[in-house]
């Protein structure tokens, strides 16, 4: 069997939801499992997510496969629902459901359902890409109001900086303006603002990337938050190469040796969702020691140097990212976040779930 091999780890995923629980001790906790839980699997992550008061997701049928699986919390559809006949079943289903414009608002108000639904009502307070705009907020809260299908009403929005130094100040400004005058269940705090503006907190916090054990917030650390990293993606050695100084390496010549150098083959490229993007330098555990990736990430296979690792060779272990290496530093070196790589775990890379 090809070596490769992503481990979920429950218990972390358990762990940082509790991370979550001590940031925000007073208010209740949407997980965001979107996008396959954030390429864990939705269910997976649902299971060790378990006990979340809710499950936050884009499309009906993983909405449909949580109820399934016996799911009894509040599940929320981050985008509302596309067509009309996704309403009826999202009453029957027990849904909460996005409003972010009259499109929505009034396919809500004409439906014919067996039970009203729970609505977050999502405001636009700067980010400019789902949400009421201020000046027409008022009125999509009092014809929601006035709606029998309408069970409950959460009022909320999303930042776009709170990752960043611009931060919340604006939005949040924005927010607790336009929405003076309504006294309901408020939910803003994606996992950056969770990390570090508790005046955002209020009644539901919306983490996702924090529960997967990778940082909200480039330049920093997951460790530095307590965090434990929930997906490992692990391979083997399966060849080795000796180059002289001033031979190539792989596609495009992208290394060249400057001293004699061994290099590993290892059981991974971007077609099981290693970045082909990632650099000469990107870091990787070989043997249960740090080293660098050269030359080219190929379709199925990338290079480890293990020049300095004579105990490594063939079968020796390889570390993507996990514990050793996170996946952060990865996605730094290629300049991206840990999201998108969690997020492009291939679908023919064999997982196993550890409980
Ligand atoms: C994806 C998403 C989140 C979670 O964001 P993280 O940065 O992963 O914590 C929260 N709210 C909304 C609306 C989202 O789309």
């Amino acid at each position: 069997m090809r070596p490769i091999l992503a481990t979920i780890n429950l218990p972390a995923l358990r762990h940082n939801l509790g991370v979550v629980k001590a940031s925000a001790p007073n208010s209740k906790v949407m997980a965001v499992i979107k996008a396959n839980g954030y390429g864990h699997g939705a269910l997976v992550a649902a299971q060790g997510l378990s006990a979340a008061d809710g499950f936050a997701v884009l499309e009906l049928d993983k909405a449909i496969a949580l109820r399934q699986a016996g799911y009894k919390q509040d599940i929320l559809m981050l985008e509302g629902l596309f067509t009309e006949d996704e309403l009826a079943q999202a009453a029957q289903l027990d849904l909460s459901l996005v409003v972010h414009d009259f499109r929505q608002l009034e396919m809500l108000k004409a439906a014919v359902l067996a039970k009203p639904l729970s609505i977050f009502l999502k405001l636009n307070t700067g980010m400019n890409r789902l949400g009421f705009a201020p000046k027409d907020f008022t009125l999509a809260c009092q014809r929601l109001r006035s709606c029998a299908n309408v069970a409950g009403i959460t009022l909320m929005t999303h930042f776009a900086t709170a990752d960043e130094s611009a931060g919340i100040a604006e939005p949040f400004a924005i927010f607790q303006c336009v929405t003076a005058d309504f006294d309901y269940p408020r939910s803003l705090a994606n996992s950056a603002a969770i990390l570090h503006y508790p005046q955002t907190h209020m009644q539901w916090v919306r983490p996702g990337i924090m529960l997967y054990g990778a940082t909200p917030v480039s330049g920093t650390t997951a460790a530095s938050f307590g965090l434990k990293p929930a997906m490992g993606l692990a391979s083997e050695i399966i060849a080795v190469q000796h180059l002289q100084a001033g031979d190539s390496l792989g596609y495009g010549n992208q290394f060249t040796a400057s001293r004699k150098t061994r290099v590993g083959i290892v059981a991974c490229g971007y077609a099981d969702g290693y970045p082909r993007h990632a650099p000469n330098g990107t870091p990787i555990a070989v043997a249960g020691q740090l080293t660098q990736t050269v030359g080219r990430v190929s379709m199925d296979m990338l290079f480890a140097d293990i020049t300095d690792i004579p105990a490594a060779n063939i079968g020796s272990a390889v570390e993507l990212w996990g514990t050793q290496v996170p996946v952060d530093a990865v996605a730094e070196a290629s300049g991206t976040v840990g999201y998108e790589l969690l997020c492009a775990l291939a679908p023919r890379v064999p997982v196993k779930v550890i409980d």
